[in-house]
């Protein structure tokens, strides 16, 4: 494995001259010029330990993070790295890949003053990385084997967390997933250029180290129902995520080169994991040399527009019907797509792919922004006779994802849903309605963010333990909630 390398400014990409002398993706890595210890230790003394951490409140796991940076600063970095992972079952990958504008840094009070935050997702990457070269990072290891078995539906950073939480405390831990790998979305939907799959398949191997089963290719629904599972384990945990891509019915959504953002990006992660990808390797899902539009303006859609980058793409448009004010992705990750030379028509909402069998243009209509709906956002309204036309060769449609029908899919009608499809969960015991059925990550939440999958996980592995211990104690869990 090698040295991940620490780096705290983003990439000084300026298109189109560094673009152009740059060769296919390999160049455009995000990450890690060379690893510096006193910059690390320079960067965490910036902390002025204000004494109010609102980057540790906005934090979702709550990391003690003014201790970390003072104990980075003092250079006792085996403290600072236990004092990380105490909270976070994957530090170094929440320090790659949490939208750390939104959240911690984005709080912290240095920034707030102006005068630029104390990078504190690098430093988190680079703690626990040093705690990986180093050997610090062990399986965890249970005081006792307890006889109780859990099951979890899904691989992502939720179901892991709440594996590695569980097994931590000795039970019998198995993980299903229908990936042939586990990690998620961290591995097929969250691009190499901000997480190396190294790094998630690192963190994989160390779970079933600790003894925790992976039953891969495992799909519930058609491997098993889950009915059938619960008979198996003492608990369950679902962490399936959402899935179910958003479609936009348009005129010519059925032309050639029409991707959904999830066949796209995966097509490229599994490249990047060495896989045999068809699709890619015949030209189909590798934007080299083509024009790209992407129709969206969350995360996935920036993923889409910087993955197209990196394949070489002539040229990448992101089509979104609000302003950049009002676009739901990081502003960070916007810039960072400027940066690297993406072009943004703000204000156009897609009225129809065109072409003669593959896309050719995408025609799209301009956009005014009217009264605040009741979620406070302002409406899009169409401007009458504006419609304009952007020419393309690939179009990537990434406008978000539902979850799919869970009672349906799991043979169980009986599973409470919400109204939008995510499973219902009592907030204080996190269990369904079916009896030791509980659930976790965007499958409770609707598609959100790494770090809370892991806050989620590492929650139901908390209400899972008492729920078994309440049960062989013969306590009912209403009373276990009620403390
Ligand atoms: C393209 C993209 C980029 C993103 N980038 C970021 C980012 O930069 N930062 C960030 O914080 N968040 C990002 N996110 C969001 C983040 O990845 C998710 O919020 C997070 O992965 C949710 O974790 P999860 O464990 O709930 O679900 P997932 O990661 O989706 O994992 C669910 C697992 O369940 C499995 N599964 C589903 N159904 C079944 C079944 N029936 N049987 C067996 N297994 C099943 C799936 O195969 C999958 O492995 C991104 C999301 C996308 C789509
Ligand atoms: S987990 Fe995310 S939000 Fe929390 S300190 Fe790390 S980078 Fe910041």
């Amino acid at each position: 494995m090698p040295n991940r390398m620490l780096k705290f400014v983003n990439l000084d990409l300026k298109m189109p001259d560094k673009r152009a002398a740059a060769t296919r993706r390999e160049d455009f890595d995000e990450i890690y010029q060379e690893f510096d210890p006193a910059k690390a230790a320079g960067q965490a003394s910036r902390c002025s330990q204000c004494g109010v951490p609102f980057c540790q409140v906005h934090c979702p796991l709550h990391n003690n993070i003014p201790d970390w940076l003072m104990l980075t600063a003092e250079g006792r970095l085996e403290e600072a790295y236990e004092l990380a992972q105490s909270t976070n079952n994957f530090p170094e990958i929440c320090g790659r890949i949490c939208p750390q504008d939104r959240l911690c840094e984005g709080n912290c009070v240095i920034e707030q003053a102006g005068h630029g935050t104390v990078t504190i997702g690098s430093i988190e990457r680079y703690i626990t990385e040093t705690a990986w070269d180093r050997g610090w990072v062990k399986p965890v290891k249970p005081l006792r084997e307890l006889a109780a078995s859990v099951g979890i539906i899904g691989a992502g950073p939720a179901g892991l967390a709440a594996a590695e939480q569980l097994r931590r405390r000795g039970y019998q831990v198995t993980v299903y997933d229908r990936y042939d790998r586990a990690g998620g979305l961290l591995i097929y939907g969250i691009p190499n250029f901000k997480l190396e799959k190294d790094v998630v398949e690192r963190r994989n191997a160390l779970i079933a180290e600790a003894g925790v089963t992976y039953k891969l290719n495992f799909e519930v629904g058609r491997d098993a129902t889950l009915e059938e599972l619960r008979q198996r384990h003492d608990a369950l945990l679902v962490a399936t995520g959402v899935y179910r891509a958003r479609d936009i019915k348009l005129p010519g959504a059925g032309l050639g080169n029409v991707f959904a953002a999830m066949d796209y990006l995966s097509a490229s992660n599994r490249k990047g994991l060495g896989d045999a990808v068809p699709a890619f390797d015949d030209g189909t899902l590798d934007a080299q040399g083509k024009q790209v539009v992407v129709i969206g303006g969350g995360d996935t859609a920036m993923d889409c527009v910087r993955t197209a980058v990196r394949q070489g793409a002539k040229s990448v448009k992101c089509l979104y019907r609000r302003d950049r004010h009002n676009m739901p992705g990081s502003q960070r990750e916007v810039s960072h797509a400027e940066e690297e030379g993406v072009e943004f028509v703000w204000l156009s909402a897609p009225e129809a792919f065109l072409g003669d069998q593959v896309v050719s243009g995408v025609r799209a209509v301009r956009v005014h922004l009217g009264v605040p709906d009741s979620s406070g956002r302002q409406t899009p309204q169409l401007v009458p006779d504006s419609s304009f036309t952007v020419e393309a060769d690939m179009a990537i449609k990434a406008l978000g994802f539902d979850p799919e029908d869970l009672p349906k899919l799991f043979g169980e009608p009986e599973l409470g849903v919400t109204r939008w499809g995510t499973i219902s969960i009592d907030y204080k015991t996190l269990m369904s309605n079916l009896d030791g059925v509980f659930a976790a990550g965007d499958i409770v939440r609707g598609a959100s963010l790494v770090v809370w999958a892991v806050r989620d996980g590492r929650d139901a592995a908390d209400q899972i333990d008492r729920y078994i211990q309440a049960k062989a104690t013969g306590e009912t869990v209403a009373s276990v909630a009620a403390e």
